[in-house]
């Protein structure tokens, strides 16, 4: 192995960064403090999104929304199969049936035409999954839930700074779910967030974060008042003080990462065009792409065996994802297997996501063009 290799994603900290987490380490709040309103703010701000409640990971952000939408026991929710499992686990943590609909062939995001016939009575919502960074089919999904009365939830974990037919990502569902885990667009170590435009989805979701408690530490204090009354039953998905102290640094230099994420991509696009063994995953001309992800589709290589010669070498590829309903635990529990999502099941096998983040290098970019056209 040599003693380098380039990561498929990774964090930019400088020193503001640390600055401004420093400085909230020697104020009054470390959690639960006046941070999070203004990081929430400055998202909504960046967005515009008029309502959004941080939370401690993009998981429990996900929850936060499902149990918003009015997830229970014997609902349906309609997911791609084509995400990281947290899509689709959030359902069943309010007691939901995940129903998988299957992607489109050349951009890997859920298919409208797929959802529309896995729609039953008992379905409740949609969770789309803006896959690899490029936002979903937003007119069509919304056209399909107005017809049926259905929530539309994006999980947007990988496209926060995209846009979709001029309209930013965060405006564009019911509920937008982000991560700031470190490999996303923006970090706070572990964080996450939903926006909204209802005010109440945003105020069931605050309880939601603090224990189903009526009312936070803060309000009480402003208040004088020890009163609170839990009137359901929530988790402590809060997050602190001194990470939303990095959000909010981190946010200011996002205009410059995106565009330095595109500006890979564009490299890379021009690196594997007119290639039959390399196909990027397709780019609609309606959308701004986020690029969380970089992926290619080998065509004629083994991806096992590629991927084994790219770490080799020192590109630190991965595969995102093996389809959620492949995994044990969803063949065990829901019976799902090979067949039920072809699209994506036949894409899996072929798919490899190069190293995409802001600081990779000029000479690095070069080094994996390199190697990925070298594969036999
Ligand atoms: C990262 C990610 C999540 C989960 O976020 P965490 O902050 O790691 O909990 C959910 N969905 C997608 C698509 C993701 O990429």
């Amino acid at each position: 192995m040599p003693n380098k290799t380039i990561p498929y994603g990774k964090q930019s900290i400088d020193q503001s960064d640390i600055d401004a987490v420093v400085e909230v380490l020697k104020s009054d709040f470390i959690t639960t403090g006046p941070k999070i309103p203004e990081f929430e703010k400055a998202v909504c701000d960046f967005t515009g999104a008029k309502f959004a409640v941080a939370v401690s990971s993009g998981t429990a952000a996900l929850h936060c929304a499902m149990f918003a939408a009015g997830i229970k026991a014997g609902d349906e929710v309609i997911v791609t199969p084509m995400t990281f499992a947290a899509s689709s686990n959030a359902i069943l943590y309010c007691g939901g049936t995940p129903v998988f609909a299957d992607v489109l062939p050349g951009s890997l995001l859920i298919d409208p035409s797929e959802v529309k016939k896995k729609i039953s009575s008992r379905t409740k919502a949609i969770v789309a999954v803006d896959y690899a960074g490029q936002p979903c089919d937003y007119d069509a999904l919304k056209e399909i839930c107005l017809e049926h009365k259905l929530l539309l939830i994006s999980d947007a974990c990988h496209s926060l700074g995209g846009a979709y037919k001029g309209r930013n990502v965060g405006t564009l569902a019911d509920m937008t779910v982000l991560s700031f885990h470190p490999v996303k667009h923006i970090t706070t170590g572990e964080g996450g967030m939903i926006l909204t435009d209802n005010a109440d989805l945003a105020t069931k979701m605050r309880m939601f974060r603090g224990h189903g408690i009526s009312t936070d530490y803060r309000q009480r204090e402003e208040k004088g008042s020890w009163f609170y009354e839990m009137v359901d039953l929530g988790y402590n998905y809060r997050i602190t003080d001194f990470q939303c102290a990095l959000g909010i640094s981190q946010l200011k230099k996002l205009p410059a990462w995106i565009r330095r994420r595109q500006e890979i991509a564009g490299e890379y696009d021009v690196a594997f065009k007119n290639n039959p063994s390399i196909i990027p995953i397709e780019k609609s001309s309606d959308v701004s792409h986020a690029y969380h992800l970089y992926v290619i589709k080998l065509e004629k290589t083994d991806r096992n065996k590629a991927f084994t010669t790219l770490r080799n070498n020192g590109i630190g590829v991965n595969v995102h994802y093996i389809p959620v309903h492949l995994h044990p635990y969803y063949r065990k529990r829901f019976g799902t297997s090979e067949g039920l999502c072809p699209v994506a099941e036949d894409a899996f096998r072929k798919i490899v996501s190069l190293p995409m983040y802001p600081k990779l290098q000029d000479t690095e970019i070069r080094k994996v063009i390199d190697e990925v056209k070298s594969l036999k």
